[in-house]
Parts: C-alpha cells; sequence; structure tokens
C-alpha cells in the first residue's frame, strides 16, 4: 500500500517552487485532485487520433522500467490505472487519463512510451521520435513534460537526447527522480546535484526536482500539489477548506 506521505528523509529536502514553497494548501488541493475519477480516455498510435484539445495536459516520461507506471498509480491512488505497454515490439502509444470531477476535466494526464532500450531498432527509435515530437510541436494545452529518471541511474544519453527534443519544440519539462527508496543515506542528495547540473545544459528544463519512491509515498504528495497547479482551476470546481 502507498502512504500518502513519508516522513521526510533526514538526507536531503525536496526542492522549492521558484520563490514560493509549497503551502499546505497547495497539498491539499494536490491531494482533492488526486482523489477525483482519472479514466483511460484513448491510447493513440499516431497524431491523427489524439483526443481533442480540452483540459490542460501533463505528460510524463521516461526509459522504459524507470517506474512511469508505479508513479502514475501511485499518484491517482489506484493498481490498474497505467498499464505497462513498454514491452519491445509491441505498437507504442500515447495513452491519455482525464482527471478531475465527472464531467468537468481538471486535467489530462498524457503517458508516453518509455524509451531507451538496448536493443531498440533505429526504425522504432524514429518512430518513437516523430510520434512524440509532433505530438509536442501539436499541442497547445501542454503545460509541461514530467520526465522521470531513475535515482540509481542518473541522466543516460538517451535522456538528454530526448530532453533535446523539449527543447526544440520549447515544451517545459520537470525532473522526478523515482526509485529513491533504493538510496542509501547519503547518496539522493549528491544524486540531486549530478542531475541539476546535468539538465541545467537545457534551455526547456524547470529547475526544481522532485524525489519520489512510488513504493514508500515519498513525494508523491508533493507532486500530486505541483501538478495541480497547472490544473484548470476554473473548471475544476475546487473550493479550499478555507474559502
Ligand atoms: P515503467 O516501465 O516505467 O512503467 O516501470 P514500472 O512502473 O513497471 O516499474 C519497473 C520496475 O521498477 C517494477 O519492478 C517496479 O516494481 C519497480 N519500481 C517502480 N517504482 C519503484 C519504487 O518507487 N521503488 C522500488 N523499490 N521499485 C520500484
Amino acid at each position: 500500500m502507498t502512504k500518502d506521505r513519508e516522513p521526510p528523509r533526514a538526507d536531503f529536502e525536496q526542492d522549492t517552487l521558484e520563490g514560493k514553497g509549497l503551502v499546505s494548501g497547495d497539498l491539499e488541493k494536490g491531494r482533492w485532485l488526486f482523489a477525483q475519477p482519472c479514466d483511460f480516455l484513448r491510447g493513440a498510435t499516431t497524431t491523427d487520433n489524439l483526443p481533442p484539445p480540452g483540459a490542460p495536459e501533463i505528460c510524463f516520461a521516461g526509459r522504459s522500467n524507470v517506474g512511469k507506471s508505479s508513479l502514475i498509480n501511485a499518484l491517482t491512488g489506484r493498481n490498474t490505472l497505467a498499464r505497462t505497454s513498454n514491452t519491445p515490439g509491441r505498437t507504442k502509444e500515447l495513452n491519455f487519463f482525464t482527471l478531475g470531477p465527472k464531467g468537468y476535466p481538471a486535467l489530462m494526464l498524457v503517458d508516453l512510451p518509455g524509451y531507451g532500450y538496448a536493443r531498440e531498432t533505429r526504425s522504432r527509435v524514429e518512430q518513437w521520435t516523430k510520434l512524440v515530437m509532433s505530438y509536442l510541436r501539436g499541442r497547445v494545452e501542454l503545460q509541461r513534460v514530467l520526465v522521470l529518471i531513475d535515482s540509481r541511474h542518473g541522466l543516460k544519453d538517451s535522456d538528454h537526447d530526448v530532453m533535446k527534443l523539449m527543447d526544440e519544440a520549447a515544451v517545459s519539462f520537470q525532473v522526478v527522480l523515482t526509485k529513491i527508496d533504493k538510496l542509501k543515506a547519503g547518496e539522493l542528495a549528491k544524486t540531486m546535484d549530478d542531475v541539476r547540473a546535468g539538465v541545467r545544459r537545457h534551455v526547456a528544463a524547470h529547475p526544481t526536482i522532485i524525489a519520489t519512491s512510488s513504493e514508500k509515498g515519498t513525494g508523491i504528495a508533493e507532486l500530486r500539489a505541483e501538478i495541480a497547479l497547472l490544473a484548470d482551476t476554473e473548471t475544476f470546481r475546487y473550493k479550499s477548506k478555507s474559502e
């Protein structure tokens, strides 16, 4: 069972948002949003069958096996929402999920196919790049791409290649570290420094990094809050407890 919030690890602190830390109202909004219905809408293998534009979109990207399905399931509190469609040779799809009260989707969550298989053929890499690039370039609703990085492995060449696509498409991306429960005390702060230095090369990078463990629940409340800040608050009918 994923706990809602782990006690903070003694050896690191989550990055704070530019100039303003997350406040408890943000955490509450994130909790509320991710407790709303989340439904699979559609899988798209070409940009011709993308769902019509609607709510703001948040996209999840990462190397295969980075823990993307586990993270989406931990955020939404469901075990079966994100399907692992990353098996080599299988059709690569963009999977769309709606999140928000029935009839008022506050956000669209978009799960990109995993990248970076060691034995990926050139034509498959080209197919991935073509599909993802046309999605990134054509989607005005896209607010941010969360690029997941396995905290044990750090940034790989394939991650930099994908970040370069975001730079070219002028789409803001933010790094989310996964599986931090696998790191020993003291390793995480160094990993965060290394990754921070690595993403600084990319113009489209958001400056803060969120460290998570889907297994332990670490960083999940913070990531929900960060995502909720990008949702359509007008239509999603959220009322804070203080209103
Ligand atoms: P995906 O291919 O990116 O969707 O990755 P999955 O979510 O299927 O996870 C890949 C593997 O990593 C699985 O064996 C998961 O159980 C494991 N995993 C995912 N998240 C975590 C985590 O936070 N901690 C640990 N220890 N293992 C994880």
